[in-house]
């Protein structure tokens, strides 16, 4: 039998904290004692900014994003071009273009990419909305999807969908490694690929 080292609420925010992306069980260790010790300067805080966040996000109706007001910030902010919709996978993808700084425009959050073999296709996507969306005063498409098998059958099935449509649908160009994910790009790579974007 193995003997537990702490009491029964830390072991369950140790449990909570391995379930992190890139925490495994001994990080999340390490990062439950790094709250522990600092009770008032971060534990506490921390507590009540997830309280704030869990009772306040909400997924934005129009784009997909996760803001705490819907629709989302980026979606209501007038100084934002009007006739670009930036499609990405993920938010993360979102967050990692912001952060380039190059484009001001819309986005479009797909929620993930066509994988049929594991039941995802274009229903279980936030794609019907991206149709919809793509009228007027949207004038281009940029699908900014991951350089992976997956990214670039969800890019296809996209442009053959706002085929006929007066958008010129683009896609990222040089700068995106084969195999590479947006989030993980450096912010120069990802705005040498959005100024040069071509056309599909
Ligand atoms: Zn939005």
């Amino acid at each position: 039998m193995s003997k537990k080292a702490a009491g029964s609420e830390i072991e369950r925010l140790i449990a909570l904290l391995a379930r992190l992306p890139g925490l495994g069980h001994r990080s999340a260790r390490k990062a439950a004692l790094t709250l522990l010790k600092r009770r008032t300067d971060l534990l506490e805080p921390l507590a009540a900014a997830l309280n704030e966040a869990a009772a306040k996000i909400v997924q934005c109706s129009n784009c997909g994003n996760i803001d705490t007001v819907n629709p989302c910030t980026i979606c209501q902010d007038p100084r934002r071009d009007p006739s670009l919709i930036v499609v990405v996978e993920e938010i993360g993808d979102l967050w990692a273009l912001e952060r380039a700084g190059v484009v001001k425009s819309h986005y479009h959050v797909l929620g993930g990419h066509l994988s049929p073999l594991d039941g995802v296709g274009p229903e279980q996507l936030n794609i019907a909305r991206l149709i919809e969306r793509s009228a007027p005063p949207v004038k281009e498409v940029l699908l900014a999807l991951n350089a992976t098998v997956e990214g670039q059958a969800t890019a296809h099935y996209l442009t053959d969908q706002l085929r006929g449509r007066d958008i010129k649908v683009t896609r990222l160009a040089q700068g995106v490694p084969v195999g590479g994910e947006l989030d993980y790009l450096d912010e120069g790579t990802l705005a040498a690929a959005i100024k040069s974007r071509r056309a599909f």
